[in-house]
């Protein structure tokens, strides 16, 4: 099979040569069909098949041939993503795609000014990838209007989920005509995202290029036990005794990254680090230094684990595990990308059993444990599996008192003497929100 074969026009042919894709991806042979057919769809891809050209080749394809001019301050097609990276990744695969086309394309997200964004939008573009928040920003400036909108894209709609756009995503929805096509792509389908499909799509198709949340198989995966306070001494050993070169480190929290960062900074390790609270164009620097090979390890919150394309990378390092088990497959996703191999390994200490243990059930899978002399945990990780069992070992007859009085640390192997699981940290779920779409008519806040 070939581009030519899924119907594919010239322009576009042109660009794929120069870009050399020789064979479309299973979820590109499935996809530019049924969207040049102007289907509705519902793809479910793992991380790296190649999805962004699966929805991007047909839909500039359409824009081209079919449909009026572009008016001032409108959009023909629109691509929602979760976050500005990604904004920017997808942009500028379009771009490369579009090359030999008389398109407009741009992408607008927050973080920047956003004047220039306005005034870009004045004469109106084909086709504009944004992420949900500035995306309303700019319709309510009226900056944007919709009325000539055909195809609307959700990129990582679960991810957008995850990140609390649920209302954002029913506000944009509400100003959308109805008559248009819809395409939704997600890496992992949970049940609030076929909730959601069920109310956007209209008689979709439904494509699953992969099972359903199972981890990419071209990447190798293990775990290393550890206590939490000597996480970072593990990294860096790791790190000199693998002799790593190019590393994508995923840590919970900002603080985090920063801490993470400055250790390894203070070591003479070429590092950066990425997250929500750092300007745009600061993340977008780190990001950039990284994939041309001017920073060695990049540490990075979750914002940084979707859709994040970065040539041959090797290594993905869970400094952390994720809170939410599915962030577990995008983070490494990054690696073992368009067919390569990759590894990830995972730095797991006590306290993230329960999210161990929610990775291993999701992936269906149970990570081999791979000890590191000298970094053998105080506070054992107790034995999981994927059925989701964490194995308890049996309690251990108390031994008596040397003298009154409650001594004793209580934390110290708490999962043992109390039976009890420790509760994975934080213990908080994040709440997802799944919007519900008024039908009836619409209320515009004043
Ligand atoms: P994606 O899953 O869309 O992020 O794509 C992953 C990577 O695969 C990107 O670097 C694409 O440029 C590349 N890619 C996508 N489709 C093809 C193809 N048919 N042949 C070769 N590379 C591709």
């Amino acid at each position: 099979m070939t581009f030519a074969t899924l119907g594919l026009i010239e322009p576009l042919l042109r660009s794929l040569e120069k870009l050399g894709y020789q064979t479309p991806t299973p979820v590109q042979a499935q996809a530019i069909p049924a969207v040049l057919a102007g289907r509705d769809l519902m793809a479910a891809a793992q991380t790296g098949t190649g999805k962004t050209a699966g929805f991007a080749l047909p839909l500039l394809q359409l824009l081209a041939m079919e449909g009026p001019k572009v008016t001032a301050n409108s959009v023909r097609a629109l691509i929602l993503v979760p976050t500005r990276e990604l904004a920017e990744q997808v942009h500028e695969a379009v771009r490369q795609y579009a090359e030999n086309l008389p398109l407009r394309t741009y992408a607008v997200y927050g973080g920047v000014s956003i004047n220039p964004q306005m005034m870009k939008l004045r004469s109106g573009v084909d086709l504009l990838v944004a992420t949900p928040g500035r995306l309303l920003d700019l319709f309510r400036q009226n900056a944007l209007k919709f009325n000539q909108l055909q195809t609307l894209v959700l990129d990582e709609a679960d991810r957008m989920l995850d990140l609390g756009f649920s209302e954002e995503l029913a506000n944009i929805y509400r100003a959308l005509p109805k008559k248009r096509q819809t395409l939704l792509f997600s890496a992992t389908f949970s049940d609030d995202i076929r909730l959601l499909a069920g109310q956007m799509l209209n008689d979709p198709l439904t494509i699953e290029v992969s099972p359903r949340n199972v981890a990419a198989n071209t990447v190798k995966q293990w775990i290393v036990t550890v206590d939490k306070k000597r996480k970072p001494e593990l990294f860096v050993h790791l790190m000199r005794k693998g002799k790593w070169k190019q590393v994508l480190v995923f840590a919970k929290t900002r603080n985090g990254v920063d801490a993470l960062v400055e250790k390894l900074q203070g070591l003479g390790i070429n590092a950066d680090g990425i997250h929500g609270d750092k300007p745009q164009a600061t993340r977008q620097r780190a990001l950039d230094r990284f994939k041309a090979s001017e920073v060695q390890i990049l540490v990075a919150t979750d914002v940084a684990a979707r859709g994040l394309d970065i040539e041959d990378l090797p290594l993905v390092v869970n400094f952390d595990l994720p809170i939410v088990a599915e962030d577990y497959i995008h983070r490494i996703g990054r690696t073992g990308r368009a067919g390569s191999t990759g590894e990830a390994i995972s730095l797991v200490c006590a306290d993230e059993v329960n999210l161990l243990s929610a990775i291993e059930m999701l992936t269906r899978q149970t990570l081999k444990r791979q000890n590191e002399p000298d970094f053998e945990p105080e506070h054992r990780v107790p034995d999981t599996d994927a059925s989701g069992q964490v194995v308890k070992k049996p309690k251990k007859p108390k031994k008596p008192k040397a003298s009154g009085g409650g001594g004793g640390k209580r934390n110290l192997g708490r999962w043992v003497d109390s039976g009890e699981v420790a509760p994975a940290e934080p213990s908080i779920k994040p709440v997802r929100k799944v919007p519900v779409f008024n039908t009836g008519p619409r209320k515009r806040k004043p």
